[in-house]
């Protein structure tokens, strides 16, 4: 089984012959028509599953579950890191594609940090390292923020342009 981790949101999914994206629309990839050569684009990390292995595991689990030994173990199956010479599993180059819901989602991410240091900050009027610290990551997250404000504030007047540009064409028509 193919898996994609992306390393901007987190997310990690499997791959379908439908093209699947992560949530912040930077990594995506799906199966070629073989069901065996899959692609992928963007920072994604390709993964692999052995299939036999993670059935093995999941009826290893099921009597695991009726025994309820103690310690109560959870069934491991093999996972890796497709290296990168993998012949079924290439990385293409592909335009990167920030979903507007992954750029919302890095603004309030960011905005969650920012509160959380700042409140952190405050909890360390003793400690100048500690504070000065917390600080300069504060300056780094913000100045982050800013620039996805203005990419973000850029994809919104892509959008109406195109929304523009379809309702012209329709009156066109
Ligand atoms: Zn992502």
């Amino acid at each position: 089984m193919k898996l994609l981790y992306c390393p901007q949101c987190h997310d990690m999914f499997s791959l379908s012959f439908v093209e699947k994206q992560c949530t912040c629309g930077g990594t995506y990839g799906h199966y070629e028509a073989d069901g065996l050569q899959a692609v992928y684009s963007g920072p994604g990390i390709p993964l692999g599953i052995g299939n036999d292995s993670f059935r093995a595991a999941v009826s290893r689990q099921q009597e695991l579950n009726l025994r309820q030994e103690i310690p109560f173990p959870g069934a491991k199956f093999e996972a890796w890191i497709v290296p990168a010479n993998s012949s079924t599993f290439t990385g293409v180059c592909g335009e990167p594609r920030l979903k507007l819901s992954g750029v919302q989602l890095i603004i309030e991410t960011l905005q969650q940090q920012i509160t959380a240091y700042d409140q952190a900050a405050d909890e360390f009027p003793g400690n100048d390292d500690a504070y000065l610290g917390l600080e300069a990551e504060l300056d780094r997250l913000e100045k982050i923020l800013k620039y996805i404000r203005k990419l973000k504030h850029r994809q919104d007047k892509m959008q109406a342009e195109a929304r523009q540009e379809r309702s012209k064409t329709r009156l066109d028509e």
